[in-house]
C-alpha cells in the first residue's frame, strides 16, 4: 500500500470541501488501509469473500497528513477505512507517529464498538482524534444478529462507555428496515441513543445494495432498476413489518433532535 502515490490534493480547492464533524471547516479523507473481516450483509465494501485487510505503514499515513498540513493548511483529517480499531498496534503506531511529530491535527476514524480500548482511546484523543463513529445499526439483539454484524448491545455499550469515561466524542449509525424491526426495536435503539448521549446520529434504511450479501440473497426476487432511486432516504426493497413509504416517514420523525423523536 505504501508504493501507491498520494492522491493529487492540489487539483481540487480544499476550501470546498468540509465536513459535518468540523462544522465546515476544510477537511480531506485519508484511507489508511483497505478491507474488512467482518460480514455485514448490508456492506457492499470490497469483496466480502476475501477478508483481507491491507494497511499502510503508520509513517506512510502521516506523511500524507503532514504534506497535507504544509500544501493546504487543511489539518481536518477523515479516516475514512471501514474499520479504523481493527489492528490496535496500528492505531497506536499512526497516535504515536502523529504525536511524535508534534503534527496539530484533528481527525476522526469509522469504529466497531466492541474493538475500544480504553488505553488506546486516550492515545486517540491526545492525538487529535476528535471523534468515532461507530456503526450502532440497532439496539436489538435479533436485528443485529440478522445484519451479521458479529456484535451485541451489551458489547457495544461497553466501548461507548469507555469513550464517555476518557471524553472521546462519537457518533452512531443506525439502520432500520430488518425483517424483525417494530415499534418495540426501534425504540430499543432510541432509548439507547438516548443512554449513551453520542455527538449525533446518522438514520438509514436497509438496501440492498449491489455487492452485499443481502444483495445476493434477494437478487432474483427484486426488480433491480428500483435501486436507481436509491437515496439512503427510503427504500423500494422492504422487508419486513414496513414499506418503503413507512420507512421514509419513521426517518424523517427521527432526524429531529433525538430527544424530540422520542418524546414526540
Ligand atoms: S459494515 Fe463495516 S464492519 Fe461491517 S463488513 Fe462493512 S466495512 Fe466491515
Amino acid at each position: 500500500m505504501d508504493d501507491l502515490p498520494f492522491p493529487e490534493r492540489h487539483l481540487l480547492n480544499p476550501k470546498l470541501y468540509w465536513d459535518i464533524s468540523y462544522y465546515g471547516l476544510p477537511t480531506t479523507w485519508i484511507l489508511p488501509a483497505r478491507g474488512c473481516p467482518f460480514d455485514c450483509i448490508f456492506c457492499a465494501q470490497f469483496d466480502r469473500n476475501t477478508k483481507s485487510v491491507r494497511y499502510r505503514s503508520a509513517k506512510n499515513i502521516v506523511d500524507e497528513m503532514e504534506s497535507v498540513v504544509n500544501d493546504s493548511g487543511v489539518r481536518n483529517f477523515a479516516f475514512f477505512d471501514e474499520t479504523f480499531n481493527l489492528y490496535d498496534k496500528q492505531v497506536k503506531a499512526i497516535c504515536n507517529e502523529i504525536l511524535a511529530r508534534k503534527l496539530r491535527v484533528k481527525w476522526w476514524c469509522a469504529a466497531r464498538a466492541d474493538l475500544i480500548i480504553e488505553e488506546t482511546a486516550r492515545l486517540m484523543k491526545k492525538a487529535g482524534c476528535i471523534e468515532m463513529r461507530v456503526g450502532l445499526e440497532s439496539a436489538n439483539d435479533e436485528v443485529l444478529a440478522y445484519l451479521r454484524k458479529d456484535i451485541t448491545v451489551e458489547k457495544i455499550r461497553r466501548g461507548l462507555k469507555i469513550l464517555n469515561k476518557v471524553g472521546l466524542n462519537f457518533s452512531l449509525q443506525c439502520i432500520f428496515g430488518s425483517p424483525m424491526e417494530n415499534s418495540t426495536t426501534i425504540r430499543n435503539t432510541m432509548e439507547f441513543i438516548k443512554e449513551v448521549g453520542p455527538l449525533f446520529v446518522s438514520f438509514n434504511v436497509l438496501t440492498p445494495l449491489p455487492g452485499s450479501q443481502l444483495f445476493e440473497e434477494i437478487k432474483n426476487t427484486i426488480d433491480i432498476n428500483a435501486l436507481n432511486s436509491f437515496d439512503i432516504l427510503h427504500t423500494d426493497f422492504p422487508l419486513g413489518t414496513y414499506s418503503g413509504t413507512d420507512l421514509a416517514g419513521i426517518k424523517k420523525r427521527l432526524i429531529l433532535p433525538t430527544t424530540l423523536a422520542l418524546d414526540t
